[in-house]
C-alpha cells in the first residue's frame, strides 16, 4: 500500500480485518472477489475517513453485510467494508415503537434487541442472517398482502455520501434522499444508522396444509387474504403445493413439529445426496419432488412461536436462485405459464428438470423508489436450483424462460439476485428510476460506490464510470468468478 501516507497506513492497519489476501465469497459460493483492502470500521468517523482516503487515491468503497446476496452486488476489487462492528443500539422510542440501531446489526441480533424491549418486526423473510442495511439495500421481504418489505419499515436513516458528508433523512427531512436511500443497492453511500418501525412483540400461529395448485390458482384472491401472512410452495413436476398461513395469536407456544429424522436427516442430508446423484440422472428429479412432497409435506402441521422464529426456516444448502415481483393480479398467470413450460420440458428426453419449490409470496405496495413493490402490491415468485455439495447444476435455460415470462407480465427482479435487466428496462419499469439515477450522481459524483453490478444495471452503457470500472477490474485482476456458460 505504498501510495498511502504514513498516517493513512496507520489508520488502515488498525481497521484491517480478515487474512492478508482476503477473498470474499457470497453465501452460495457463486460470486467471489479479492478486495485490495478489507476494513472493519466501528464508528461513523472512521467510515467518513475511509471515504476521504478512497477519494484521495481514486479507490472505491463497498460495504458488505452478511454476503447473502446471490449476485455480485456486494463485490469489489477496491475497499470492502465489513460493517459487523457497527452493531449497537442507539435509541429506543417505546411510544413510537421504533428502535434506532447501527447499520451493521444482523437481523437475528435485532430480533433479540427488539424482544428485550417488547417489540418485533412486522414481517421477516426466510432467514435472519442479513445485516439490516444489507437487507434494506435490496428491499428484502417476507410475505403478507398488508405487510411491506423491510425497506418500507425504515423511518429514518443516516448515510455518508461519496463526498464524505453525513445526511440524516426521513419523511420530513431530505424526503427524496430518504425515499431513494431506503432501497439503494449500496449506490448512494454508506448507511450507518437506521430507525426501524416495529410493532409490539407478537406470537404467530402457523398452519401448513397440502393443497392442489389449480384450486389455489383458481381462488387466489381468497387464498392471499386467508391469513395475515400467506406463502405458497409449489412442487414443479406435480400439481401439489403447500400453503403456509400465519396469524397473530394469544395461544400458548407450541413448538414446530420438525423431527430430526424427517427434516434433518431426510429433508436435508438425504435430499442433498439425492440431488447430487440426480446431476447424473436428471430424469429422477420429478420423482424426487413427488417423494418429498408425499413424505414431508402431504399433511397438515401447525405450530405457535415468537414471530421471527415462525417467519424463518431452514433454506438448506447452496443454491442458484432467481426471484421477480409481478403485480399480484398476474401471479396465477405467471405460475400457469411456468407450469406449461416445465411440463413440456419434462416430456422431452433430455429436457430441463427443475428443483422444488417454486416459492410464492406477497408484499404490500410501498413508496420506496426502487422497491419492486414501489406503487404496486406484488407477488414475488422465486425459483431455485440447488447446488448439492457446492456442485454446479444446469439452470440457465430455466432462468431464461422464467425471466421471459416475468418480463412479459411487467415483472421487476429482486435486486439481490443475478438478473438480466438493465438501465433502459428500469427506466420503463420504475417511475422514479430517473430520479434515483440523478440522486446517485448527486450523492456520489466521483463514483466511489460504483462496482460492476451498479455499472451493469443502473448506469447507461455509455456512462464514463462504466469505462472507469472496466479499467479498475483490469488493474486489480478479475473481480468475479465466471460461471460455467454451458449450464
Ligand atoms: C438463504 C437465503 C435466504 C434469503 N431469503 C430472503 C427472503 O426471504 N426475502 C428476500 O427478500 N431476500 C432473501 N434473501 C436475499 C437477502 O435478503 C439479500 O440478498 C440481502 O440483501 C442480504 O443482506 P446482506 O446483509 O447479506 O447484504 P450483502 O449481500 O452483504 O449486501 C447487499 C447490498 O447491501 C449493501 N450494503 C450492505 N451494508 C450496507 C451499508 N451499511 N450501507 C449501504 N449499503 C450496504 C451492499 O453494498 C450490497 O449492495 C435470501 C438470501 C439467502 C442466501
Amino acid at each position: 500500500m505504498s501510495f498511502l501516507s504514513q498516517s493513512e497506513r496507520t489508520f488502515v492497519d488498525r481497521l484491517q480485518c480478515g487474512p492478508k489476501r482476503f477473498e470474499f465469497s457470497n453465501w452460495a459460493g457463486t460470486f467471489r472477489c479479492r478486495p485490495l483492502l478489507y476494513l472493519a470500521p466501528s464508528t461513523e468517523t472512521e467510515v467518513i475517513e475511509i471515504v476521504r482516503i478512497a477519494r484521495r487515491h481514486k479507490l472505491r468503497v463497498k460495504p458488505v453485510g452478511s454476503g447473502h446476496s446471490p449476485s455480485d452486488i456486494a463485490c469489489t476489487s477496491s475497499i470492502m467494508l465489513n460493517m459487523d462492528k457497527m452493531n449497537r443500539v442507539i435509541a429506543h422510542d417505546a411510544y413510537a415503537c421504533t428502535l434506532t440501531v447501527e447499520a451493521g446489526v444482523r437481523l437475528h441480533d435485532l430480533h433479540a434487541m427488539l424482544q428485550q424491549r417488547g417489540m418485533a418486526l412486522s414481517s421477516v423473510g426466510s432467514i435472519s442472517e442479513q445485516s439490516i442495511a444489507g437487507a434494506i439495500a435490496t428491499a428484502t421481504h417476507g410475505t403478507g398482502m398488508d405487510y411491506g418489505d423491510l425497506s418500507s419499515m425504515i423511518t429514518q436513516l443516516v448515510i455518508i455520501d461519496g463526498l464524505g458528508q453525513r445526511h440524516v433523512c426521513d419523511k420530513g427531512n431530505q424526503r427524496d434522499l430518504f425515499d431513494a436511500a431506503r432501497c439503494s443497492l449500496g449506490a448512494l453511500g454508506i448507511i450507518t444508522q437506521v430507525t426501524v418501525q416495529c410493532e409490539p412483540s407478537f406470537t404467530l400461529h402457523a398452519v401448513q396444509t397440502a393443497e392442489n395448485l389449480d384450486n389455489i390458482l383458481n381462488n387466489l384472491s381468497e387464498v392471499v387474504y386467508s391469513a395475515e401472512h400467506v406463502r405458497l410452495w409449489w412442487f414443479p413436476h406435480t400439481d401439489d403445493a403447500v400453503v403456509w398461513r400465519a396469524n397473530r395469536t394469544t395461544m400458548e407456544p407450541k413448538p414446530s413439529p420438525e423431527t430430526f429424522f424427517r427434516d434433518t436427516l431426510y429433508g436435508f442430508h438425504y435430499y442433498q445426496l439425492q440431488l447430487y446423484k440426480a446431476r447424473f440422472t436428471p430424469d429422477d428429479i420429478p420423482h424426487l419432488a413427488r417423494e418429498h412432497f408425499n413424505r414431508r409435506f402431504n399433511r397438515q402441521i401447525e405450530w405457535v412461536d415468537d414471530s421471527y422464529k415462525v417467519f424463518n426456516f431452514d433454506c438448506l444448502f447452496p443454491q442458484y436462485v432467481n426471484e421477480w415481483a409481478v403485480p399480484w393480479e398476474s401471479a396465477a398467470e405467471a405460475l400457469r405459464q411456468l407450469r406449461i413450460w416445465i411440463n413440456a420440458e419434462a416430456r422431452k428426453p433430455g429436457g430441463v428438470r427443475v428443483h422444488f419449490p417454486v416459492e410464492v409470496r406477497f408484499v404490500r405496495e410501498t413508496d420506496v423508489w426502487l422497491s419492486p413493490a414501489s406503487g404496486q402490491t406484488v407477488c414475488y415468485i422465486g425459483i431455485i436450483m440447488y447446488r448439492p455439495y457446492g456442485k454446479s447444476v444446469p439452470y440457465k435455460k430455466y432462468w431464461r424462460v422464467y425471466e421471459d415470462i416475468m418480463r412479459t407480465l411487467g415483472g421487476r427482479p429482486h435486486w439481490a439476485k443475478a438478473h438480466q435487466m438493465f438501465y433502459y428496462d428500469f427506466v420503463r419499469l420504475y417511475p422514479k428510476f430517473g430520479d434515483f439515477v440523478d440522486m446517485r450522481a448527486k450523492c456520489d459524483p466521483e463514483g466511489i460506490f460504483v462496482n460492476d453490478y451498479i455499472c451493469r444495471h443502473l448506469l447507461p452503457p455509455s456512462h464514463p464510470l462504466t469505462t472507469a470500472a472496466v479499467a479498475e477490474s483490469t488493474e486489480h485482476g478479475p473481480q468475479l468468478t465466471t460461471e460455467n456458460a454451458k449450464l
